[in-house]
């Protein structure tokens, strides 16, 4: 299934822009995204503080909780042990497992922070849970794409500048170095992007029966591919070429 533009202005660009439907299964308490693939930054790269310093704190919100366990839903609202010692979310004292929400004011899409410090603080860290886009905003341009080992992530740049993860479906997640269903995918992308020179940015594979540009798939199954890079229209279109 291909998805366009106007299939993903879902939400008006006046007040925020978010491309988000969300999927539930009331008998067994599940919503969460429909399309959009949940993305957890664990290793933080440029790329990734560059996308982390962007993010406007606010309060935990409806599309927040759809990025917890159920059960880890009113630990959205204890506060971090340094804001409050007695926290439900401090431990003896120093220790820490709290979240935090932030939302991207590029996207609107919401991120939920999780932080775990030992008593003490030997080990005191941050993983960022977030969904990928759908597609970029109508406006934007593609510049360059980025392969960001460091981070385990993919991160598209539009010509204004902005920094976005690439738009991935929620059972399509990318890899690349190895064959496998990831690189497949990814493959799949970058042929989408390759044949539309750029304009084609959304999720979404190539129509039933059609497989990805065959050079397209040797390179990003091949070592070359498995290393932190940025590709603009022309490094893809080499790479098309073979
Ligand atoms: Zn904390």
């Amino acid at each position: 299934m291909s998805f366009t533009h106007p299939d993903l202005n879902l939400t008006d660009p006046t007040k925020g822009y978010a491309h988000f439907v969300l999927y539930t299964e009331a008998r067994i308490g599940v919503a969460g995204a429909a399309w959009n693939a949940t993305v957890s930054i664990e290793r933080q790269s440029p790329y990734a503080r560059e996308w982390l310093d962007r993010l406007v704190r606010c309060e935990p919100n409806p599309l927040h909780t759809t990025l917890v366990d159920n059960q880890a839903i009113p630990k959205l609202f204890h506060p971090c042990v340094d804001d409050d010692k007695n926290s439900p979310s401090a431990v003896e004292g120093s220790g820490c497992i709290c979240h935090r929400t932030w939302y991207d004011p590029e996207f609107g899409l919401p991120v939920v922070g999780e932080h775990y410090r030992t008593v003490g603080g030997d080990t005191d860290r941050w993983t960022y849970t977030t969904y990928a886009p759908l597609d970029l905003r109508p406006r934007d341009a593609f510049a360059y794409l980025v392969i960001d080992r460091t981070s385990g992530l993919f991160w598209i740049r539009t010509t204004a500048g902005t920094l976005s993860l690439l738009p991935e479906h929620h059972s399509c997640g990318y890899d690349v170095g190895r064959t496998g269903g990831g690189p497949c995918a990814f493959a799949e992308y970058l042929h989408k992007l390759v044949a539309s020179d750029g304009a084609d940015t959304a999720i979404g594979g190539l129509p039933h029966g059609q497989s990805a540009d065959p050079q397209i798939l040797a390179w990003v199954t091949s070592t070359d591919a498995k290393r932190t890079q940025e590709l603009t229209m022309e490094d893809l279109k080499t790479i098309q070429r073979g």
